[in-house]
């Protein structure tokens, strides 16, 4: 096993207290698909810690869609993650959700059916604001509007965050985090989808990416885009090919995990 620290063994033996997060899906791949619905994630974020990105001890994969909900193209990333049995955690943009009007109606039942097919939610800010720019009282705003809407529409409270851009400079930023107990999720491969013209860059940005890294780990994707939800396919087609060279090779193939799986306490070493 990889080396922990105290904290961590003391959080693990917490969590194995609460029901197993993933189930077994054939010999090698674990599927992040929960057994008990997502509840499980609620309060295993809560404070602490923090999700660099990269996997430790072995390969993995975790997908991460930003700034939805988007009823237009979310709702096909939720079909293309349900083929093949595999959890994702979507950072919501409080804005597209809240308040009246058919849209913000239409996306907020996305964002129910996400959480209702076992994805994990993260806030995202309610107006996908630069923190770092932002005083007080208007990082309180954004965080605290955001988990409002979040809460209301999915009945829970999120403990994790990713800050809009990756950004979080600043110590009143990562305070404003920090100190509401949310878990902040930084990534380890940018498929730069946002800067891409065609499913296709997507894919190659993907593979690029799976290169640089090789352990894989967190993955930024953005679901509000039509060339993501193309090209997801060619992605889950990718990975399937990597794993059976890979075990033609007699190496570990990448698994598919939660957000939990990388969680580590604030303070901890990145470790490859
Ligand atoms: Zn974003």
């Amino acid at each position: 096993m990889r080396n922990r620290s105290s904290i961590v063994l003391t959080i693990s033996a917490l969590v194995l207290a609460l029901a197993p997060a993933v189930v077994r899906a054939g010999a090698n791949e674990r599927r992040a698909k929960p057994t008990d619905g997502n509840l499980w994630g609620v309060g295993r974020f809560r404070g602490g810690g923090l999700i660099r990105g990269p996997c430790a001890a072995r390969p993995c994969i975790a997908l991460t869609f930003d700034d939805g909900p988007e009823h237009t193209t979310t709702p096909r990333v939720l079909d293309e993650l349900d083929r093949h049995g595999v959890r994702a955690t979507f950072f919501v943009v409080g804005r597209r959700f809240d308040g009246d009007g058919p849209v913000a109606e239409r996306n907020r039942e996305v964002l129910r059916e996400t959480w209702r097919r076992g994805h994990l939610i993260g806030n995202h800010t309610y107006t996908h604001a630069l923190m770092d720019a932002l005083d007080e009282r208007a990082l309180d705003r954004e965080i605290d509007r955001n988990a409002a809407a979040i809460e209301a529409t999915i009945g829970q409270r999120t403990f994790l965050f990713r800050a809009p851009f990756g950004a979080l400079h600043t110590s009143r930023a990562s305070r404003a985090v920090f100190s509401r107990g949310l878990t902040p999720v930084f990534w380890a491969i940018d498929t730069r989808d946002w800067a891409s013209g065609s499913p296709e860059e997507v894919v190659q940005n993907f593979r690029a990416g799976l290169e640089a890294s090789p352990r894989g780990g967190v993955v930024l994707f953005h679901d509000t885009l039509d060339r993501t939800a193309r090209a997801l396919p060619a992605v889950f087609a990718e990975i399937a090919a990597r794993n059976e060279a890979r075990r033609a090779q007699g190496q570990q193939p990448y698994e598919f995990v939660g957000l939990d799986e990388l969680w580590q306490p604030v303070g901890h070493g990145r470790r490859r």
